[in-house]
C-alpha cells in the first residue's frame, strides 16, 4: 500500500496540475468581461421590472382619478343647468344665500377638478420618465447582448485552443490513476469534495496540509501501510515520502 500511496503523491501532482490548467483556461479577460456582461444583464432587467411595476401602479391611480374627474365634470354640468335656470328667474324670485351657494359649489368643484387634473398631468409625466427609462434600458441591454455574444463565441475559442492540452493533462492523471486501487481513488476524490488537495506529507509528525503536529504513533500507522491514514484535524490522506 505505501507503494500505492506514492502513486496517489504522484496522481495528486497531475490531478492539481489539470486544475490549474482549467482555471487558468476560465481566468481570461473575456471570460470576466462576461461574468460582467451577465450581471448587468440580470440587474439591468430588476430595475425594468421594477419601473413597469410601478407605472402599472400609477396607472391605476390615474384610472381612479380619471374617474372622479368624470363625476367632477357630471356634478359641474348639473350646476350648469341649475345656473340656467336661475338665470332665466326673474330678480327679485332669487335668493342672495341660493345665489352664494351655488357659487360656493361651482368654486369648490373647479378647484378640485383642477386639483384632479394637476396630479393626473403628474402622474402622466411620471409614467412618460419611466417610459424614457425603460427605453434607454433596453437600448443599453441590447448593445451589452451583442457584445456578449460576441465574447462568449470568443470564449469558447479560448477553450477550444485549451482543449488538446487539457486532454494531454487528463490523459496524464488517468495513466497514473489506472494504478491505484478504486477504494484509494474514491476515497481522494471524497476528500477532494473539500480539499483542493487530499493528500499530504507526514514530516516529523506534522501534517504539511493542515501544519498540525500529529501524535507519534501516526508515521507508524502509516509505514504498517494495511490501511489508509487521514489527518485527524483537516481530513487529508497521509503519506510518508522517502
Ligand atoms: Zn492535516
Amino acid at each position: 500500500m505505501i507503494e500505492q500511496m506514492i502513486q496517489l503523491w504522484e496522481y495528486q501532482k497531475k490531478d492539481m496540475a489539470l486544475d490549474q490548467f482549467k482555471a487558468q483556461l476560465k481566468d481570461t479577460p473575456t471570460r470576466k468581461r462576461l461574468i460582467k456582461l451577465q450581471r448587468y444583464l440580470k440587474n439591468s432587467q430588476k430595475k425594468i421590472n421594477a419601473l413597469e411595476t410601478e407605472a402599472l401602479q400609477i396607472q391605476g391611480k390615474m384610472q381612479t382619478l380619471d374617474r372622479q374627474y368624470s363625476l367632477l365634470e357630471e356634478e359641474l354640468d348639473e350646476l350648469e343647468k341649475d345656473i340656467g335656470y336661475y338665470s332665466e328667474c326673474e330678480e327679485d324670485e332669487l335668493a342672495p344665500e341660493q345665489i352664494k351657494e351655488i357659487i360656493q359649489q361651482a368654486t369648490a368643484l373647479v378647484s378640485r377638478s383642477g386639483r384632479i387634473k394637476s396630479d393626473l398631468q403628474t402622474m402622466q409625466m411620471d409614467i412618460e420618465s419611466s417610459d424614457q427609462k425603460v427605453r434607454d434600458l433596453l437600448q443599453k441591454m441590447l448593445s451589452a447582448k451583442k457584445e456578449y455574444d460576441v465574447l462568449k463565441i470568443e470564449h469558447q475559442k479560448e477553450l477550444d485552443g485549451g482543449k488538446e492540452e487539457q486532454q494531454r493533462l487528463e490523459e496524464e492523471a488517468n495513466a497514473v490513476a489506472k494504478m491505484i486501487p478504486p477504494e484509494i481513488l474514491s476515497e481522494y476524490k471524497r476528500i477532494k469534495g473539500f480539499r483542493s488537495n487530499p493528500v499530504a506529507v507526514l514530516e516529523d509528525s506534522r501534517c504539511n496540509g493542515c501544519n498540525m503536529q500529529l501524535p507519534a504513533g501516526v508515521a507508524a500507522q502509516i509505514a504498517k501501510g494495511d490501511r489508509i491514514v487521514t489527518c485527524e484535524n483537516c481530513g487529508r490522506i497521509l503519506i510518508v515520502t522517502a
